[in-house]
């Protein structure tokens, strides 16, 4: 089919603070605001859709529809809020935590439109103590949940779907995404910045879906840090739906992400003192209470082997944040040269890279695009980092 292009897509954005100087999500930072992510992902990490992920906020959808009145974007008739460069797919996260969920669990819902998400936001408020902030408790069942995302024409997406708190798998318990979802109305498993597809699809049940790979950004320069390739016509809702059920040529062609052993829940480590602890053994310190990684639970949940769906390839990718020396004036530098982190992270070569950085920043920006580089295993809450003492 002809008419199809590529489009770089970060579905899972926070927004930090309002215009007013709100808070959403209080954890983010104060820079993450509305303006600033339609802003960076332009300019500065060559995003083309981003999921905000906190529009069910009244301030937010005020700002978007303003936006709207003044011109600056506006409403594609298949959905999305399109800026000039930049679409906006409007995305809420929320969490569940009724009788089948054995602990608090994240979702992301999508919808196409500003009316859409003003009226599930209007019907979260009657299940929610405090709709002005980010990833609330609702009061309410999930299978109830997804029908009235079903209803408002949205998609219903299990968040990080295997970190160790308030998600599907990452509990202690053995769970079968059945037990807390209709299967029939999820469209979508996040990974989650510890996971990828191959590990993912040791889970039988989740060989319907399409993997997502998002950042969950706290902050501007965590966006990107995960996001898929969509082959689609537009940069809209309608094709974006289109692609997850592989319309006529469209799909995820490729998710890209950290390498799960970055990620802050790849191993299992003592609650106690912190160092790694093997399955099923108590830590030599003598506490028995561990911190569960991503990877020993997967294995844990994995089911008898079977067909398994064929994926879009996963790419591993190191974020520059994670390069030895790689400042912020480097980066800046590095910018200014080469556009956006796409161009540097996929596509700039050595020789170019050391016109602008030294060689040793250079060879470690090839090295982490080849999967060259050294790991030491991120785990408890702590990132992993690269040991390379030389390239
Ligand atoms: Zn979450
Ligand atoms: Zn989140």
């Amino acid at each position: 089919m002809t008419g199809l292009r590529n489009y770089v897509a970060d579905l899972h954005i926070h927004i930090g603070r309002t215009k007013s100087g709100a808070a959403v999500k209080i954890t983010a930072a104060r820079t993450l605001t509305l303006e600033a992510i339609i802003d960076f992902a332009a300019t500065k990490k060559g995003i083309d859709i981003v999921g905000v992920i906190d529009c069910h906020v009244p301030e937010i959808l005020g700002q978007l529809r303003e936006a709207i009145d003044n011109g600056e974007a506006y409403e594609d008739e298949e959905g999305g809020i399109r800026f000039p460069s930049v679409t906006l797919f409007l995305g809420t996260e929320i969490e569940i935590n009724d009788e089948n969920c054995q602990g608090p669990v994240h979702v992301l819902a999508f919808f196409p439109t500003l009316v859409k998400m003003e009226q599930f936001s209007e019907w979260l408020g009657k299940r929610m103590k405090n709709r002005t902030l980010s990833s609330q408790r609702i009061y309410e069942k999930a299978y109830i949940i997804q029908r009235k995302v079903r209803e408002l024409s949205g998609l219903f997406i299990p968040a990080h779907a295997f970190t160790p708190f308030k998600s599907l798998y990452g509990k202690g318990v053995k769970l079968s995404l059945k037990e807390v979802f209709d299967p029939d109305l999820i469209d979508a498993v996040e990974l989650g910045l510890s996971s990828d597809t191959e590990m993912a699809d040791q889970l039988l049940e989740l060989r319907h879906y399409p993997y997502l790979s998002n950042s969950d950004a706290h902050s501007l320069e965590k966006m990107a840090r995960e996001y898929q390739v969509i082959q689609m016509k537009q940069p809209t809702f309608l094709e974006f739906v289109k692609a997850l059920n592989q319309e006529e040529g469209r799909g995820i062609i490729a998710n890209y992400g950290l390498n799960p052993k970055l990620g802050k829940y790849h191993r299992t480590i003592c609650a106690n003192c912190q160092l790694e602890v093997v399955a099923n053994q108590p830590c030599s310190c003598g506490s028995e209470k561990k911190i569960k990684g991503v990877s020993e639970r997967l294995k844990e949940l994995s089911s008898e082997k079977g067909e398994i769906k064929a994926r879009p390839p996963y790419i591993h990718q190191i974020p520059l944040e994670f390069i030895p020396k790689l400042g912020k004036k480097t980066l800046e530098k590095l910018r200014n040269r080469f556009g956006n982190d796409m161009n540097m992270i996929h596509s700039a070569t050595e020789e170019e890279l050391t016109e602008t950085v030294s060689p040793e920043i250079a060879k470690a920006i090839i090295a982490a695009r080849k999967g060259e580089l050294m790991i030491q295993e991120g785990g408890g809450g702590r990132y992993g980092k690269i040991v390379n003492e030389r390239l």
